[in-house]
């Protein structure tokens, strides 16, 4: 790498930050002087959510004890922090529900989309009494809709998960790669499971395609939004997705562990029959009658007491999206990582890594993968000299870009670390 074309590139960087309209949400975390490239495996804390966690424990918990489930608004918070995540995902409000892990949602929405499938038309049903009314409609036992369509790219969850839910429902499980499922697609489709954004290779799948050809084939589509929501635009009504699932804890910054969501269309929520249904999602939760009766709306995702304080640090953290419009966030991802790509392209040494990541927009989430042969020594001396990215084991280097705290003067640090570590680990073919 010449000096020249270096200057030149922390010059572009710094000319970049400062046209950067979302250059100020940086300061709403908490960051240190490195490059953290890891918010899609957990986002930064922002710096406001202790003080609002510490008033949930010590004034919501502490001094109004019981009485916070109506007066803190906890009873209600799934619904009201799903309403809030959904102009995230392009969803109107009422169809979003927190709580729970992705696993759990995959179960959920597997389970439930499965039995979907079952009925005739897809349409409403009348619960007035029993947990599941499955009024004809051919069902998996009698060849009708007896596959399970699934990533087999998935993060691993996902796959494990549906696979269950295939023995539970009688169904067997068929992994096909993303690009492969139009022609997997057919009358015995009852549901299929994809991820909008691999989490590996940071490939973005066409969601409006691939839902539309599922639909097509009278099957229900079900996504996978843990690296898309909060990094790129969803439309998840304007698409007509069925039924979706996401984590908060990756672009969202909830906090470790903090609860995922479940988004159900309107349309189907009348004939959502959760297989994990718990007494919150009943009509009348305090009833406690022997009979389960599904409440309506969103409400029917729940399952059982929310986790409270890792929910109400989430609602927290939500607040840095106030005022931030999600085709912003886009743009900058994007610049982002092409510009990223421009500066490993010019600093690295020509066969010390390969992107696997798309190099067309349509195609690309808000990360990108680096195939390199000593991905894991690599990683380690990155983040010993403060660029954090993380390693998919063999052979992966991932450096997520989070729009809302990374800039392009850390793109162009990463990439030059990047550089600089690579000379140090001689590799299989030494540059010259
Ligand atoms: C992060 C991630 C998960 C995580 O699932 P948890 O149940 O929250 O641990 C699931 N699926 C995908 C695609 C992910 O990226």
């Amino acid at each position: 790498m010449s000096e020249t074309s270096r200057d030149a590139l922390r010059e572009r960087a710094l000319k970049l930050d400062a046209a950067d309209p979302l250059a100020p949400q940086r300061e709403l975390f908490a960051l240190d002087d490195g490059v953290y490239l890891d918010g899609n495996s957990l986002g930064a804390l922002p710096l406001h959510v202790p003080d609002r966690v510490r008033d949930v424990l010590t004034r919501q918990w502490g001094e109004l004890r019981i009485r916070s489930w109506d007066e803190s608004g906890w009873w209600t918070a799934p619904e009201r922090i799903g309403d809030r995540i959904a102009p995230l995902v392009g969803a109107a409000a009422g169809q979003i529900v927190v709580g729970d892990s992705t696993s759990v949602n995959i179960f959920k929405a597997v389970v439930a989309g499965s039995r979907l499938a079952d009925r005739p038309d897809g349409g409403p049903s009348v619960h007035d009494g029993g947990p599941s009314v499955h009024d004809g409609g051919p069902s998996a036992r009698d060849g009708g809709r007896d596959e399970i369509l699934v990533d087999a790219t998935t993060f691993p969850t996902d796959g494990y998960i549906a696979a269950s839910a295939a023995r539970l429902t009688g169904r067997r499980i068929v992994p096909v790669d993303p690009a492969e499922v139009r022609a997997a697609l057919g009358p015995r489709t009852a549901v299929v499971l994809l991820n909008h954004v691999d989490y590996r290779s940071g490939r973005l799948h066409d969601l409006p395609g691939l839902t539309a050809d599922v639909h097509a084939a009278g099957a229900i589509a079900v996504w996978d939004l843990c690296h898309s929501a909060g990094a790129l635009p969803v439309a998840l009504d304007e698409h007509q997705v069925d039924l979706a699932v996401g984590c908060t804890y990756k672009y969202l910054n909830g906090g470790p562990g903090s609860p995922a969501y479940l988004y159900v269309a309107q349309r189907h929520q009348a004939a959502f029959d959760s297989p994990l249904p718990g007494w919150n999602s009943h009509a009348d939760p305090f009833g406690m009658t022997p009979d389960y009766t599904p409440a309506d709306g969103s409400v029917r995702g729940r399952v059982g007491t929310p986790d409270i304080v890792s929910m109400l640090t989430l609602d927290a953290a939500l607040d840095v999206w106030d005022g931030v419009s999600v085709a912003a966030v886009r743009a900058k991802s994007l610049a982002l990582t092409d510009f990223f790509l421009e500066c490993v392209e010019a600093y690295v040494p020509p066969g010390r890594v390969s992107s696997v990541t798309p190099a067309a927009h349509a195609e690309r989430g808000s990360q990108v993968a680096l195939r390199c042969a000593d991905a894991e020594p690599v990683m380690r001396r990155l983040i010993e000299r403060g660029v954090v990215g993380d390693l998919r084991r063999p052979d992966v280097l991932r450096f997520g870009f989070t729009p809302l705290y990374v800039g392009f003067a850390d793109a162009e640090r990463a990439a030059r670390v990047l550089a600089e570590v690579l000379a140090d680990v001689p590799g299989e073919n030494p540059a010259a």
